[in-house]
């Protein structure tokens, strides 16, 4: 039987033409529909404004795509966790009138996604065990190059590492443009299982947001740099790069990141609205900072509502001073 002769890819007929523009209409629909964002925040310590611009902004754009919120809670790092710093983040963002549309997912309890991720990079001699220490590579700036400088010690448990090859990642942010990074001279290879027997932050996040079919990945410019390490080891896991928009960062008086600052300040839980508002100033979404509305939900949808990338701020800056408690 002959094979159908196909079409052109142009179409002048009138009703196959209006046939083609119901198909990208639906099409731009189920995009909207399939749109996958989150928040991850590390528990330690309370909500303060620059993870509220962070929530703020992931759910403000899911929420103007018709797409999905998700919460996962980084506790990847005992030593630095604060107890309790967990159920208190979730609580401010409900007290902020975000929730997670679907349970509230904890690093801490999914060791075994992260070992068989582990396993295939092993099978696949990706990676590689390590002792060396940070003095030992001091006299490469630091970065690992291909060869250990220390002996193995089985005596000791060893960190591993991926091997990186020379090769440049780029992607385009959606705010922040191109990025570009050659592993083996930026970052060397990294290290996903500490000596501790910690999976590291890259695995983790990688395999994480693979799972929850993430398509966007909103976030604060911190993770800028990150951000090739995490696409590098998508490609190694045969898992697809979702699209990165990094927000920018709230600093502090001297220039510092708020989290890191002595000058972090939680934001006041029971007075969310004006944290709300200079949150969306700070983003650049001064329509929404302006809006009538009383509550966080009504503000938040007001903003979703009016949502443009263009409005968005792309360097950082500091945050205004009445924006948390003292
Ligand atoms: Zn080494």
């Amino acid at each position: 039987m002959a094979a159908p002769a196909r079409k052109p890819a142009y179409c002048n007929n009138v009703g196959e033409f209006a046939t083609l523009k119901q198909n990208r209409r639906r099409d731009a629909q189920l995009m909207r529909m399939t749109y996958r964002g989150r928040f991850a925040p590390s528990p330690t310590g309370p909500l303060h404004f620059g993870s509220l611009v962070a929530a703020v902004g992931s759910y403000v754009r899911a929420r103007a795509q018709d797409g999905a919120w998700l919460v996962r809670m980084e506790d990847l790092d005992p030593p630095r966790e604060v107890p309790g710093a967990a159920q208190d983040i979730l609580a401010t963002l409900g007290a902020f009138g975000m929730v997670s549309d679907e349970p509230v997912v904890f690093q801490s309890r999914r060791e075994a996604a992260y070992q068989a991720a582990f396993d295939t990079l092993r099978t696949r001699a990706e990676i590689f065990p390590c002792w060396c220490s940070r003095t030992n590579l001091e006299v490469y700036g630091g970065l690992h190059r291909g060869a250990c400088v220390a002996a193995p010690d089985r005596a000791r448990a060893p960190a591993w590492r991926v091997r990186v090859l020379d090769r440049r990642i780029e992607f385009t942010d959606l705010l922040q443009g191109p990025y570009a990074q050659q592993l083996a001279c930026d970052v060397g290879d990294f290290v996903i299982r500490r000596i501790e027997g910690w999976f590291a932050y890259q695995l983790a996040v990688v395999v994480d947001d693979a799972e929850a079919r993430i398509t966007e990945v909103v976030r604060g410019s911190d993770l800028l740099d990150s951000t090739p390490r995490q696409i590098y080891l998508q490609q190694l896991l045969g898992l697809s790069t979702p699209a990165y928009l990094h927000l920018p960062l709230a600093l502090d008086a001297q220039g510092h990141k708020l989290s890191k600052s002595d000058a972090a300040r939680q934001v006041d839980p029971r007075d969310p609205v004006p944290a709300l508002r200079a949150a969306f100033a700070f983003l650049g979404m001064a329509e929404a900072a302006r809006a009538a509305a009383l509550r966080p939900q009504a503000l938040l949808a007001f903003a979703a509502q009016h949502f443009d990338l263009a409005d968005l701020r792309r360097t950082a800056a500091c945050a205004p001073q009445a924006s948390g408690k003292d």
